[in-house]
């Protein structure tokens, strides 16, 4: 691919774009949440090139999926060389090296010394799905506690778990029975309505777990598992306070509960650290996996103790889990990031935060900037008194962003999310804040 990244050369959608949208409106689910009109040719490290030759700086990674960039040279060789061995031979039924090598791994790179076992799905959800699953047949309990706010996938027992948005919920009960919601502490939106300058509580929820919720309507004895992801994604990258993870985990040892720390976005690296958990030394019974383990192709993987799958044959499985070649590229990803990349995202993401520090002073639609490593947020406000959200302006930053070739996307009601490959340079942040600075200051006028 070219230099330059990114260049514009055609208005957007380009033409070629145009015939590929015409047919896309015909033919795909309207149920696909595209806020612009990106079509994708082809990708190479942190630069994605559409179907008209317009190259855009890549800051949304495939929705955090490509870790070590688009097309990595080691783990594209890697899957090639898998590819021409042996693509598929199910897990469910037959033995392989590489899921056993792959397992090794994440026993071995996980947080908590002690036995493991794994299980291997295709995506998110299905890995929250067999969390459940494990967390319910181990504990011979049903009900699960989620938090406001949390997305941890759209099949039925995931999606009983999310609440991002209603949208992702109408239409589609009654859901799973016996999920709680609680509230996920916000420093920035406090629930007990602290302002100054950053809460670090989190007594509304985990307070509100103990003397609410379980002496009311939620036995505690009943509880199969706290779900809980230890930086908040969709629901607007929100990093809880440093206390909110080991006061769950107190809760969950006091009343023989599970936690189960779902990873899909914030794991592999893009905190800066392996693990979003390791920042606050909290070990989850059960971990979950899955965007950025294998660069893109479909995997994900649950993690729990060993001791908590004692169930039989037959009682969980996935035909396409843990492919050969979706192995082989979470060993090469995994290889990489340990090697450098993992590092590379805690260097840039305080290089980016410490740049991003004192937009909410020079931006009147900046309210609050946060994150870790390479999973930032940008929480743009239509006052900095009111702190109430701008989805508009978060609209049309995104778009304008899109028009100036950088690829970012939103989350929650009115962030906007950086979340690179994490391989990106000096350079390319520089590059991708100015074209976001300039948004805003159009965007403001
Ligand atoms: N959990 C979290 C935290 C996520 O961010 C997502 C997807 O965005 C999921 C689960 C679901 O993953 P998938 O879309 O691969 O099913």
């Amino acid at each position: 691919m070219q230099e330059k990244v990114p260049s514009i050369k055609t208005p957007l959608p380009g033409p070629e774009a145009q015939k590929v949208l015409a047919l896309d409106h015909q033919l795909i689910s309207p149920s696909y949440t595209r806020e612009y009109p990106m079509v994708a040719k082809r990708g190479e490290g942190v630069a994605v090139e559409d179907v008209d030759g317009n190259v855009f700086l890549d800051f949304a990674a495939g929705i955090a999926v490509v870790s070590t960039g688009h097309c990595h040279p080691d783990v594209v060789r890697a899957i090639q060389r898998q590819a021409g061995t042996l693509i598929h031979m199910s897990g469910t039924d037959f033995y392989y090296p590489l899921l056993v090598q792959l397992a090794e791994k994440l026993a071995q790179i996980t947080p908590g010394k002690f036995p493991k076992r794994v299980v291997f799905g295709n995506s998110g959800t299905e890995a929250i799905e067999a969390a459940i699953k494990i967390a319910r047949y181990h504990t011979k309990r049903h009900r699960l506690i989620a938090f406001m706010g949390a997305f941890h996938g759209r099949t039925f027992g995931a999606l009983s778990l999310t609440a991002s948005k209603t949208v992702q919920r109408r239409g589609f009960g009654p859901l799973l029975p016996g999920v709680a919601h609680v509230p996920y502490p916000d420093p920035y939106r406090c629930p007990a309505g602290h302002r100054a300058p950053e809460c670090v509580c989190d007594c509304v929820c985990t307070e509100f777990i103990e003397k609410q919720l379980f002496r009311t309507t939620v036995p505690p004895d009943e509880v199969a598992a706290i779900v809980v992801e230890p930086i908040q994604g969709e629901g607007g990258y929100i990093v809880p306070p440093p206390s909110f993870l080991d006061g769950l985990r107190q809760i969950a040892d006091r009343y023989g509960i599970l936690l189960i720390f779902d990873e899909v976005q914030c794991g592999m690296g893009r905190t800066g650290k392996m693990w979003a958990c390791e920042h606050c030394g909290v070990v989850p019974d059960i971990l979950v996996m899955a965007k950025g383990i294998a660069s893109g192709l479909p995997l994900g993987a649950t993690v729990a103790r060993a001791e908590l799958m004692d169930w039989g044959p037959g009682a969980h499985a996935s035909t396409f889990g843990g492919n050969p070649v979706a192995c082989a590229a979470a060993l090469e990803t995994i290889r990489l990031l340990e090697e450098k990349y993992v590092a590379n995202a805690a260097r840039m993401g305080e290089y980016i935060m410490g740049r991003l520090a004192d937009w909410p002073h020079k931006h009147p639609i900046v309210g609050h900037v946060r994150g870790r490593g390479l999973m930032i947020g940008i929480e743009l406000v239509k006052s900095q008194e009111t702190r109430e959200p701008n989805p508009e302006a978060r609209h049309k930053v995104i778009e304008k962003a899109f028009h100036q070739g950088l690829l970012v996307l939103g989350c929650g009601e009115s962030t906007v999310r950086l979340m690179p490959p994490l391989i990106i340079e000096r350079e390319h942040a520089d590059i991708a804040l100015e074209i976001l600075d300039r948004c805003l200051s159009e965007v403001e006028k």
